[in-house]
């Protein structure tokens, strides 16, 4: 009977013999020193973020961008702080070849929303950027009344990090944006590729902009990223380039058609302008309050948004499980041996998966 009692207390016992560390993540606990210290501050920069005060924001924004611990730790609160006094503008993405004039249009596009009112913020994602400044404002003759226009925000592109992270720091960012009351966030993306899907998932609109050119439109523009174009824009209709424009115009449309119908019931639309000129730039502002009209009236506006937010919660568990997954002691050694092993039929994949997820789990 003692025995068992014994046997019970032994149970309850916390093993002696291994001194904890006082927390699991040293860095987390300076964070958090350093986080109660900079309590106010974090008060005063939401403070200023709020009141639409541009240096708050753009403190805040590279507090969000920085890979520090205790920095992450502050920038969680600064966007828990703005969320509630955030989603309220119209969140576009701007995508298109190098040269096809995506920062011409949004220098006139912004201006022009400006005059109507608005409040304006440029956001870029590009990772392949690797100076420092990211490519948005790399050039400083880019966008140069925009950016001493007291009612744009020019942000050029987190610079480091993958994909996933600078769409990430982008999203947030636009939290912070929308918190400060810009009214419409431009989200541009460098290039054609990868980038697209990511701007995709964090804005409302997604323009396309493209050139008429050799006959041969539908080259160097994957598939996949006009059937995400809500609007194709084909920019340089100005001088002899305006026939030219139409008629890409038709076979754009025509090219749209093939795709299946919108949930959303939005058709994409195609239109001709110049961002040079100015001309047409009105005719895109017109088509996306109609997307905007038409999707809020038929729930698909928050719909899309909460979709969003669902795709983003599923991606990031998944890339964080499988980085977990990957940095589980032994396993890339395991990894390889097993390779070795289905590679010269001794073992099958599933059964191989099954015994490295047996690795994992029992870590
Ligand atoms: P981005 O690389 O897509 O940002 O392109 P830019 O805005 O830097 O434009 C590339 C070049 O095309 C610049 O020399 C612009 O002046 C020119 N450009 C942009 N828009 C137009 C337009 O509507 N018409 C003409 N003719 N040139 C344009």
């Amino acid at each position: 009977m003692n025995k068992e009692k014994d046997k019970r207390q032994s149970a309850l016992k916390v093993q002696d013999g291994i001194d904890q560390p006082s927390s699991i993540n040293p860095s987390l606990s300076k964070g958090l020193d350093k986080f109660k210290k900079s309590k106010t501050d974090v008060n005063e920069l939401v403070n200023g973020i709020l009141k639409g005060d541009r240096s708050s924001l753009s403190r805040a924004i590279t507090i969000i961008e920085s890979s520090l611990s205790s920095d992450k730790i502050i920038a969680r609160e600064i966007i828990q702080s703005c969320l509630p006094h955030s989603g309220k503008s119209i969140r576009i993405g701007v995508t298109g070849v190098p040269g096809v004039g995506k920062s011409t249009f949004i220098e006139s596009f912004g201006n022009m929303l400006i005059k109507e009112g608005k409040k304006v913020a440029v956001l870029a994602i590009d990772p392949s950027s690797k100076r420092t400044k990211g490519s948005i404002l790399g050039d400083k003759t880019r966008m140069e009344s925009l950016s001493v226009n007291d009612k744009a925000f020019i942000r050029p592109s987190a610079s480091a990090g993958t994909l996933g992270g600078v769409a990430r720091k982008t999203r947030e960012t636009i939290t912070l944006c929308e918190a400060a009351g810009f009214d419409i966030i431009l989200v541009e993306t460098v290039g054609v590729g990868q980038s697209e899907v990511a701007v995709a998932q964090i804005v409302d609109f997604f323009l396309l902009l493209m050139l008429a050119g050799s006959g041969d439109e539908l080259q160097g523009i994957k598939r996949g990223i006009m059937e995400m174009a809500d609007m194709i824009m084909i920019n340089k209709a100005d001088g002899d380039n305006i026939n030219k424009a139409n008629l890409a115009k038709r076979e754009f449309e025509n090219a749209l058609h093939l795709f299946p119908a919108l949930k959303n019931q939005w058709i994409p639309k195609v239109t001709t302008a110049s961002a040079l000129m100015k001309n047409g730039i009105d005719n895109v502002w017109k088509t996306i309050a109609e997307y905007v009209e038409l999707t809020k009236s038929n729930g698909h506006f928050d719909l899309k948004r909460s979709q969003q937010s669902g795709d983003i919660l599923r991606d990031t568990l998944e890339s964080s499980l499988m980085d977990d997954f990957y940095n589980t002691p032994g396993l890339k050694e395991k990894l390889d041996k097993i390779n070795d092993k289905i590679s010269k039929g001794l073992l099958n994949p599933y059964d191989a998966a099954e015994e490295l997820l047996n690795i994992y789990r029992k870590s």
